[in-house]
């Protein structure tokens, strides 16, 4: 079935909500009006090392957060629609669907997931395939040791944290342009760590993309 007309017969049984305020919305509306104003475009600069773009739909503020909530509790459908389909119209507008081959996403460790159930960055992975028409090689990258949060550290210990935490897969990425998709980017810890495990398996470039970037001061928020 085709996904427009899934999510109109969907919505006359389960109406669409918006992630932010709970209020009912078009079947194919992202957030609601008011709420659609007040969110925060992200429009700073940021870099990741080693990776030749870094993209985010949203800056990390109180105007997204009952959006970012409902994601990472798995009780957000709208919340994924809304936050992969403005990321992947972002990546659009700057020509990087141009330019991947692939998307990967930042994973969990099998512990977490199984806990979790699914990995919020992996669903958002999947709506911007769906929309940019490149798949998603949701094993290329593995968690394979489990990290402290990292909302409890430092700077500098997060990157510690995440050293050796990932491991990849050559075949999968050799010779690929990559974009890797994180719900939420606060230091570039995660994402920067991601990349150069990514490049030593073979892959010729990476891309970084993100629903959101937190401000300079970084709030708590999990980035795991
Ligand atoms: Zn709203």
């Amino acid at each position: 079935m085709r996904f427009v007309t899934k999510r109109r017969i969907l919505h006359i049984f389960f109406p669409t909500r918006c992630p932010v305020c709970g209020d009912i919305i078009g079947a194919m509306d992202k957030f609601c009006k008011s709420c659609e104003e007040k969110l925060n475009v992200y429009d700073g600069k940021f870099s990741i090392a080693g990776a030749e773009s870094f993209t985010a739909a949203f800056e990390y503020d109180d105007s997204i957060k009952p959006a970012i909530f409902l994601m990472k509790n798995g009780i957000g459908g709208n919340a994924d629609y809304a936050l992969g389909s403005i990321l992947a119209e972002r990546l659009s507008a700057e020509g990087i669907n141009e330019k991947i081959d692939i998307i990967v996403p930042a994973p969990l460790h099998k512990k977490d997931l199984r806990r979790r159930g699914f990995n919020q960055s992996q669903l958002i992975a999947e709506e911007i395939s769906r929309i940019l028409g490149i798949p998603v090689e949701a094993k290329a990258v593995l968690k394979t040791r489990r990290t402290r949060a990292q909302k409890e550290l430092d700077h500098l210990k997060r990157s510690l944290n995440l050293k050796n935490a990932f491991s990849a897969d050559g075949e999968k990425l050799k010779g690929k342009r990559v974009l890797i998709v994180d719900d939420i980017c606060t230091t570039g810890s995660t994402l920067r760590e991601l990349t150069a495990v990514i490049k030593e398996n073979g892959a010729v470039s990476v891309h970084c993309a993100c629903c959101c970037k937190t401000a300079k001061k970084p709030l708590a928020v999990s980035e795991e």
